[in-house]
């Protein structure tokens, strides 16, 4: 019988309104259990970790990220595969970051929650719940068929690394248009074979924990001025992410490029990635993101904003010489970008 791991953080999953406030709160995951007694049903082992502060995921934080990483580490020999229910506001953050920490996934760790909670009558927290173990137990000749950190959520599985919050609400929570969905739920669970990753052969897991949250965003705008763009630069960091235009377009005006070489010079790494959600960057395609290319600024391709900005997390923790965060931050470590 296979064996599930749930690992339980918070969310409104699990949540309830309290009958005076009316504010949605926390509940511990026996509460969550009598709410669906379908569990039982389901043919496989079920465990729970419930961490000890339940939360809404607006309060995830890297250090969260490493025990969870941990709890997969010391849980991945005994168990088929990982639910992990977790709010669906930064999902999409935990999935990503998940997915660069744990090298050579060979089981499902597969998220979810949901948009209304698990006690509402109409909740669309038992399907999403049901399935998502129904994935991460799923196999074809003794193997994974998703041996990914995914997300489920309103009957599709998708690429944690690819996916981003895009609705707060309707049950559709979750899009990833850069990269197509995993599987579907419908009558049958159709899986899409061709776009799921496999570890190689005798690829063992490796866990990485260690994550450098020195990171700063510039999101672009037409009339930023010079003092806004030097405090960013200049923040006490070492990994600046910049959304730009388009396909990675910025202002050609002086002042920006001399700014952005001046950080990069300083030993700063600065990511390109697009405030458009579907596309590409595209460094050298125009005049305006040409010069970027030359001062040393780094090809974010079509990776998102949550993957972008975890990434960097990632790669700061693992090495100190910039010049190789920037060419990892282009190269396809997890799936999270096509190189174009
Ligand atoms: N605020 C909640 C959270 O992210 C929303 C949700 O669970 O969907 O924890």
């Amino acid at each position: 019988m296979s064996q599930i791991l749930i690992i339980y953080t918070g969310g409104t999953i699990g949540m309830m309104s309290d009958p005076i406030t009316k504010v949605l709160k926390p509940i511990n995951f026996e509460q969550i259990m009598d709410n669906v007694p379908e569990l039982e049903k389901l043919n496989c082992k079920i465990q729970v970790h419930s961490f000890d502060e339940i939360i809404d995921s607006s309060n995830m934080n890297p250090a969260i990220w490493s025990e969870l990483a941990g709890l997969i580490e010391s849980n991945y020999d005994t168990v088929d595969g990982f639910v992990i229910l977790h709010g669906s506001d930064t999902m999409a953050f935990t999935a990503s970051v998940l997915s660069f920490m744990l090298q050579n996934l060979g089981k499902p760790v597969i998220f979810t929650g949901s948009q209304l909670p698990i006690s509402a009558v109409r909740t669309d927290a038992k399907e999403n719940l049901m399935t998502a173990i129904e994935i991460a137990k799923a196999k074809k000749h003794d193997r994974a068929r998703v041996p990914e950190v995914c997300i489920y959520f309103d009957y599709k599985l998708f690429r944690g690394n690819r996916s981003f919050k895009y609705n707060s609400s309707k049950f559709e929570a979750f899009r990833s248009p850069n990269y197509p969905i995993l599987a579907e739920s419908g009558v049958h669970l159709k899986f899409s074979l061709n776009d799921i990753r496999h570890p190689g052969d005798g690829d063992q897991l490796i866990v990485h924990k260690n994550l450098v949250s020195d990171v700063a965003v510039l999101k672009l705008y037409p009339g930023i001025s010079p003092k806004v763009v030097e405090n960013i630069l200049g923040a006490d960091v070492r990994g600046i992410v910049m959304e730009t235009f388009g396909a990675g377009n910025t202002t050609t005006d002086q002042w920006f490029v001399d700014l952005l070489k001046q950080a990069i010079d300083s030993g700063k790494v600065v990511l390109d990635i697009s405030q458009c959600k579907v596309g590409t960057v595209e460094l050298g395609r125009y005049e305006t993101s040409r010069q970027l290319k030359d001062i040393g600024v780094a090809n974010g391709y079509d990776m998102t904003y949550e993957s972008a900005v975890t990434k960097m997390m990632f790669l700061l923790g693992q090495h100190e010489d910039p010049k190789t965060v920037k060419e990892l931050l282009e190269t396809d470590l997890r799936g999270e970008l096509t190189v174009s």
